[in-house]
C-alpha cells in the first residue's frame, strides 16, 4: 500500500503532499525530529529575516518585483516582514522617549488660547497613539498604497502589488528607524533641532 498523508490522506508522492503541502511523516516523533525542528525553526527564520531585510538595502526593487512576480521563496513575507519591524521599532520609539520629545515639539507649535479641555484631549490622544503606535502605521498602509498606486498606474501593476510593495517599504523604513534611538541618546539636541524647534 502507498503510503498517505497524516494530513489529509492523499496518496504520497515524495517528501511533500502535493494535495496539502504537509510534509510526508515517517513512523513517530522523536526526541531527534522535535529538535530538528526546533532548530530549522529558529535558523529558517533569521535567514529569510536577514536576507530580506540586507535585499531590501541593497536591492529593494528586485526584491518588490520578484515577489509580485511570484518568486517569494527567498524573502520573508511582507505583512510579518513589517509587523515585526513597525512593532520593534514602535516599541523603541516610546521606550526611549522619542515619541515624548516629538510630542513636545508638536505642542509648541499649538494655540496659545487651548482651553482645559482642549489640553486633556490632546494628552489622551497622544497616549492613545503612543499605545497603538504599531497598529497605526499599519492601518495607514493601505491609503499609502493607493496613493502609490493612484501616481502609479500607468506601470500596469495592480492596487494589491501596490501594498506589497507598500508593506515591504514601510518595513524597512521601520528597520532604518530603529537607528534613530541611539542617535537620540547620543545627541539628543540633534533631534530637536531636525525637527525645526530648537
Ligand atoms: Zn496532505
Amino acid at each position: 500500500m502507498e503510503p498517505s498523508c497524516k494530513n489529509c490522506g492523499a496518496e504520497l508522492h515524495g517528501e511533500w503532499c502535493h494535495e496539502c503541502g504537509q510534509r510526508a511523516m515517517k513512523g513517530r516523533w522523536t526526541v531527534k525530529s522535535a529538535f530538528t525542528q526546533l532548530f530549522s525553526a529558529i535558523t529558517n527564520v533569521e535567514r529569510g529575516f536577514l536576507f530580506t531585510i540586507i535585499q531590501m538595502a541593497i536591492r529593494p526593487g528586485t526584491v518588490i518585483k520578484d515577489y509580485i512576480e511570484g518568486k517569494t521563496r527567498p524573502y520573508f513575507p511582507p505583512f510579518r516582514y513589517a509587523f515585526i519591524l513597525v512593532t520593534i521599532s514602535a516599541v523603541l520609539t516610546v521606550w526611549s522617549g522619542i515619541f515624548d520629545t516629538q510630542q513636545e515639539a508638536f505642542s509648541y507649535f499649538e494655540q496659545a488660547d487651548q482651553t482645559e479641555s482642549q489640553a486633556v484631549f490632546q494628552q489622551q490622544l497622544g497616549e492613545g497613539i503612543k499605545r497603538f503606535l504599531n497598529l497605526l502605521i499599519i492601518i495607514v498602509l493601505p491609503f499609502y498604497a493607493l496613493s502609490t498606486w493612484l501616481l502609479l498606474r500607468k506601470k500596469g501593476y495592480n492596487y494589491a502589488e501596490h501594498m506589497i510593495a507598500s508593506i515591504y517599504l514601510v518595513g524597512q523604513t521601520s528597520f532604518y528607524g530603529i537607528f534613530m534611538v541611539p542617535l537620540y541618546f547620543f545627541a539628543p539636541d540633534m533631534m530637536t533641532l531636525s525637527m525645526g524647534v530648537s
